[in-house]
This record gives C-alpha cells, structure tokens and sequence, in this order.
C-alpha cells in the first residue's frame, strides 16, 4: 500500500514536473505567468497521484493553454487631439463551467504575461465561488492616471469597439479591476450597447446600481475577504475585535476590507496607493480616506491634511515593517517578498490575507507556511467581487434587482462555504490547515472533472 502510494506520488510529480518544463520553455519570459502556474501545480501531486484519469487526458497541459488570447490595438484622440494608440487584451481561458469571466485591468504594467496570470488564477477563484463562470481577463497598458473624463471615455469607446465582437452574455463577461471602476464599466457598457442594438446587460458587471448594476458589487471584494478572515480566526477561537490591522491599497478591495474590519471591532493602522503609504497610530479615518479617493482621486499622502497626527511614508514595502496582528494585502501582484514576509512574522502578524491578486511571491507564501501564520491565498480570499458579479449576471438574466442585504447575505454565505471547501480538500489530501493547497485543489478538480465529461476537444 505504502509502496503503491509512494509509486503514484513520484509518477504525479514527474508529470508535473514535465508539463511545467515545457510550459516554462514556451513562455520564458512570462514570470509572472510562470509564478502562477508554479503555485498551482506545487498543490497537485496528491491530486494526480490518487487520480490517474487526469493523466490519462493529460489534463494539466490542455488547462494551462488558454482557449485563446486576442490582442488588438486601441487608437484613441487625447485632449490635445493627438491620436494615442495602446493595446488591448482578452485572454480566454477556460470556460468548462460557465462563460469566460474576469476583470479588465487598465494599467501601463499590462503584457500578456500578467494577463496570462491573472486569467488562469480566475479559472480556479471562479470555480471556487460554485457560480457558473469560468475564467478569463484583459486589459490594456493604458495609463488612466491623469487623464480627463473625456480621453477616459473616448479610450473605453475605442477599447469596446474592438472587444465587443469577442464577448457576450454567454460568452465572456467582462469586469474591472485595478484602473477599471464603475465610471469605466459605464462607458465600456455605453459602447457595446450602441453597437449591438440590444440591451444585453449581463454583458458586463461591475455597472452601477440603477443602471443593471448589482447592489454590494463595490463593496464585495473586500467585504468578502473580511468575512474569510473571520472565518480562518473562527476556527483558531479568535475574531477581528481589537485587532491590529493593515491594509495595503487604497482603491475599492482596500477601502470596503478597512470599512468591514472596522465594523467587527479592528483598529486598522494603515494603507497606501502606489506612491507610499500612510500610518495612523489611533486608527484610519475611512470617511477621508473615501473623501480622498473615491471623490477627489487624489494621492493618499493628501490624508496628512486633514489628519496632521499621522505620518506619511514614501515608497510601498515600508507598510509591511508595521507592527500588527492581521496583514491585508489589497494593492497588486508581488507586493510582498521573501523579506517583508519575514519583518511581518517577527513583528508577531498571525493573520495574512490577500485582497489583490498574487500579493505574495513565492518566497513569501512559503515563508508564512513555514512559521505556521494563518495565511488565506488570495484565489479563495478575494474570490467575493467576481462571486457578487455572478450574482449580478443572474439579476440581468432575471430582468430584477436584490436588496444590498440579499446580495451581502448571498455573498457571506458563499464565502463561508470557500473558506470550508478550501479547509476539507486541504485535509483531505493531507495538508490540514494549508489553505493554499486547499483553495487550489478544490477549485482544479470542479474544473478537471468538467474536462473529463467534456471529452477532448
Ligand atoms: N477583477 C476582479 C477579480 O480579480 C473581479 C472580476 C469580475 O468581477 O469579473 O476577481
């Protein structure tokens, strides 16, 4: 039996470990891309050691090729009337269990590498929810920093008479993400609506309430992670009551993770945009942290104005030499190394939890693993915005609207059920308490079975 188990596991790992090879050979300088992969497959070898037909359909090299992946050029006119070109992408994975679904992110960083990376951690986020979306994203290298409403709106117009022969209510459902809001979503919806003579509202989420936009959708990502953490303290018999907290970020994970923390009893010290970071020792004034962002989009560096006591520091990794009891990374991909992961463990952080997408590198997850620190990986923690944006799909098929509280209560409970799902598989495959395998596992195999029923293709 021992023998036998043994066999398995090394065969598991040597496919594994093939398949990455030749991943890594095609897609060399796709790091970020790679990363994400790696973190997946590390989880898998028990998964493929006890369950020889996904190797047999050599699962794992169809799952980590996209269905396909657009790319296309944006020519938009500035305000000076200078005609400005950027690039657009939609990268779509996988749609085994519902439409490709994801967020577009609007930012100069944007490759294909980084879509690539986000589109695939969305195939498992999304199967974890339990709604019928599968995985997908885009975006442009777009900067929106700077720009005025009216160069924001022709850029969107452009973008969408571009994208919108590749999406569809049932096809590809597209979102936002970091650059990409309600204002954004607005205009994108606008374009595909004239084009397309049809209200088809299920065709993007993230709209506003009114307007097919789901009640809650704002404030999903980081009311949700905020629920999962409660869940992971839960079980160690703790709660967010007095607990030091800080959260990196300032745009909508940031600021409804902070708003929700607080309403279970959490001091949260601090947070930051891409210029620094502000430090409040007697805890962060939301109301002006909102005021600052979502009314002025201005830098958080402003917050000193109204609130002299605190200090601002320069600079992003600096936030994560605070000394706190729960860590919440809600910026971008990496903002975590090796090296901030070991200032949190020894300033006595027992709770990390990622708001963004890929907040940690590899180093760092492994880091916070080794010192036994509740860690919630970002596919399971921050799956709360796409799960209410499958909640706000279903209101479009509907032709109607939930209340906030319908919507909020749908959302808990489906966090409650990642959170339990992520904990059973990890038990199940023998990593107890590792939520990093647990949330991988679970999300693949509603994916890989999907795969088998539907024979190759
Ligand atoms: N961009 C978000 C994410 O990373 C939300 C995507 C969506 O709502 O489709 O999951």
């Amino acid at each position: 039996m021992t023998t036998e188990v043994f066999c398995n596991d090394k065969l598991a790992k040597e496919y594994i470990d093939n398949v990455f090879a030749t991943l890594k050979a095609k897609n060399a300088h796709q790091l970020e891309f790679l990363q994400a992969v790696e973190e997946i497959f590390i989880s898998l070898v028990p998964v493929f050691a006890q369950n020889p037909a996904y190797i047999q359909h050599n699962i794992l090299s169809r799952i980590v090729e996209p269905d396909r992946i657009v790319s296309f050029r944006v020519a938009w006119q500035d305000d000076k009337n200078q005609v400005q070109v950027n690039r657009g992408f939609r990268v779509q994975y996988n749609n085994v269990i519902g439409p490709y679904k994801g967020g577009l992110r609007f930012h100069p960083t944007v490759n294909e590498s980084i879509m690539k990376f986000l589109a695939f951690e969305q195939i498992f986020k999304n199967a974890l929810t339990g709604q019928p979306i599968g995985g997908g994203k885009g975006g442009s290298d777009f900067n929106p920093k700077g720009k005025s409403d009216a160069e924001i709106m022709r850029f969107c117009q452009a973008f969408m008479t571009e994208l919108y022969r590749y999406i569809g209510p049932d096809v590809d459902v597209p979102a936002g993400d970091i650059g990409v809001g309600a204002r954004e979503v607005g205009y994108l919806w606008g374009q595909y609506k004239r084009i397309r003579g049809a209200y088809e509202a299920g065709v993007l989420t993230g709209k506003k309430p009114g307007y097919g936009g789901s009640l809650a959708r704002k404030e999903a990502t980081g009311y949700g992670l905020v629920y999962f953490v409660s869940e992971m303290l839960q079980e160690a018999n703790q709660s967010f009551l007095n607990k030091t907290v800080v959260v990196s970020g300032s745009g909508n994970v940031a600021i409804y993770a902070i708003e929700k923390a607080q309403h279970f009893g959490a001091k949260v010290v601090a947070c930051s945009d891409s210029a620094g970071y502000i430090y409040d020792p007697e805890g962060i004034n939301l109301k002006v942290v909102k005021e600052i962002k979502e009314l002025k989009g201005d830098r958080i560096s402003t917050y000193l104005k109204y609130r002299p006591n605190a200090e601002y520091h320069e600079g992003c990794t600096g936030i994560w030499t605070i000394p706190c009891d729960i860590a919440l990374p809600c910026a971008t991909q990496n903002e975590i190394n090796g090296e901030s992961a070991r200032k949190l463990i020894s300033n006595g952080t027992k709770v990390v939890a990622e708001g963004a997408n890929m907040p940690s590198d590899l180093e760092a997850i492994n880091e916070f693993l080794a010192a036994d620190i509740l860690f919630g990986p970002g596919k399971a923690a921050n799956a709360g915005g796409v799960a209410v944006s499958a909640l706000e799909m279903a209101q479009n098929s509907g032709r109607n609207y939930w209340s906030f509280q319908e919507v909020d209560e749908k959302l808990h409970r489906i966090m409650k059920s990642i959170y339990a799902e992520s904990k059973e598989a990890a038990e199940k495959y023998g990593y107890s308490g590792n939520l990093v395998v647990g949330s991988n596992i679970a999300g693949f195999i509603k994916v890989a079975e999907g795969m088998l029923a539907e024979g190759v293709y």
